[in-house]
C-alpha cells in the first residue's frame, strides 16, 4: 500500500515540474559557456543561447509566461534579433513558450515528431494527465527527419535526432566550432533520468542517445544538460554507464519472469539509488519506467 502511494505521489511531482503554474517569482540567470554561448535558467529547461553578429540562436524556450523576462535577458546578452529557436522536444517545459520568439520573426525548428505531437492532445498514460494540443503559432516551422545543419556567424549547428530516447522527438544541438553540446533531456542532471515511454522514449534510446552525445564530443566539450549545471563527456559517460547496468540488471529480472511489483521489492538499484534517486524521478519510479521500456 505504502509503494503505490510512493508512485503515485512521484508522478504528480512529474507532472508538477512540466507545468509548474505560479512563475511570478521566477528569475532569468544566465551562464556564460564561451564568447559566444551561454545558457539562461529560469523555471523549466535550460535555454541554450548563440550569438553572432547578425542575430542570435535560443534553443529551448521554456514557459509562455517568462517569455518577457527570457527576452530582456536575451537582449542583455545580444544585440540583433532572435533568428531561430530549436525545440529539443515536446514538453512544455522547453517549447511552452514558442510563440514568444516567432511572433518576432524568430524560425522555430523541430525534428517531425515533435510538430506532429503537439498538433494532437493526447492523454499520456505515464504522466497520467492530458497533454493538450498547442495552437498553430506554437508549431514548428522547419522539421526534418534525421538531422540538419545551419551555419550562421563562423558556426555550424548541427542538430542531431536521437529517435526513441526521452521522448520520440529529442534532439541534440553541437555548436561545432564553440565546442559546444545542448543535450535536451536526452543528457539531464537531477539524477535518475525521466523517460517519457507514452512519449516515445525508452531506455535503450536514452542510452543511444547518450552515446551520441559522446561520439559529438572530446576531452574539452561543454555540455548544457536539459537541466542542472554544465557538465563534461565524462558526466555523460557516468550516467551512460549507470542506465547500461540499470538497464541488463531490470532486464535480467524481467526475463526471469519477476514482475514489477517483485523487482520493487528487490531494490535492484540500490547501489545506485543514494546518488541518483531523486524527489523527481524516484528509484521506484526510474524502475517501473525501465521496466515497461523493456
Ligand atoms: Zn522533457
Amino acid at each position: 500500500m505504502n509503494k503505490v502511494r510512493f508512485l503515485i505521489l512521484a508522478f504528480l511531482l512529474v507532472g508538477s515540474q512540466l507545468n509548474a503554474q505560479d512563475f511570478s517569482k521566477v528569475k532569468i540567470t544566465e551562464t556564460k559557456v564561451t564568447d559566444h554561448i551561454y545558457y539562461l535558467k529560469g523555471a523549466g529547461g535550460n535555454i541554450g543561447l548563440f550569438t553572432w553578429s547578425g542575430g542570435n540562436l535560443i534553443v529551448d524556450s521554456q514557459f509562455k509566461p517568462l517569455g518577457d523576462r527570457i527576452k530582456e535577458k536575451v537582449a542583455s546578452l545580444s544585440n540583433s534579433s532572435t533568428k531561430y529557436l530549436i525545440d529539443t522536444h515536446y514538453h512544455g517545459d522547453h517549447l511552452g513558450g514558442n510563440s514568444n520568439f516567432s511572433s518576432n520573426g524568430a524560425i522555430v525548428v523541430a525534428q517531425e515528431n515533435v510538430r506532429k505531437r503537439i498538433q494532437t492532445s493526447f492523454f499520456n498514460n505515464v504522466l497520467k494527465r492530458d497533454i493538450a494540443a498547442l495552437p498553430k503559432e506554437e508549431w514548428p516551422v522547419v522539421s526534418f527527419k534525421e538531422s540538419m545543419s545551419l551555419f550562421e556567424g563562423d558556426e555550424e549547428i548541427k542538430i542531431v535526432f536521437t529517435p526513441n530516447a526521452h521522448t520520440d522527438g529529442d534532439v541534440v544541438v553541437k555548436f561545432v566550432k564553440n565546442n559546444v553540446i545542448h543535450a535536451g533531456d536526452v543528457f539531464v542532471r537531477y539524477g535518475y533520468p525521466f523517460i517519457d515511454t507514452d512519449g516515445g522514449g525508452s531506455i535503450g534510446g536514452i542510452i543511444d542517445g547518450l552515446s551520441k552525445i559522446i561520439e559529438l564530443s572530446d576531452a574539452e566539450t561543454k555540455i548544457i544538460p536539459g537541466h542542472g549545471e554544465l557538465a563534461t563527456v565524462e558526466d555523460v559517460r557516468e550516467l551512460r554507464s549507470v542506465l547500461e547496468d540499470s538497464k541488463n540488471t531490470i532486464a535480467v529480472l524481467k526475463n526471469k519472469g519477476k514482475t514489477l511489483d517483485e523487482v520493487l521489492t528487490m531494490k535492484p538499484l540500490a547501489k545506485y539509488d543514494e546518488k541518483y534517486s531523486g524527489s523527481f524521478i524516484s528509484s521506484q519510479v526510474f524502475i517501473q519506467l525501465v521496466y515497461s521500456s523493456l
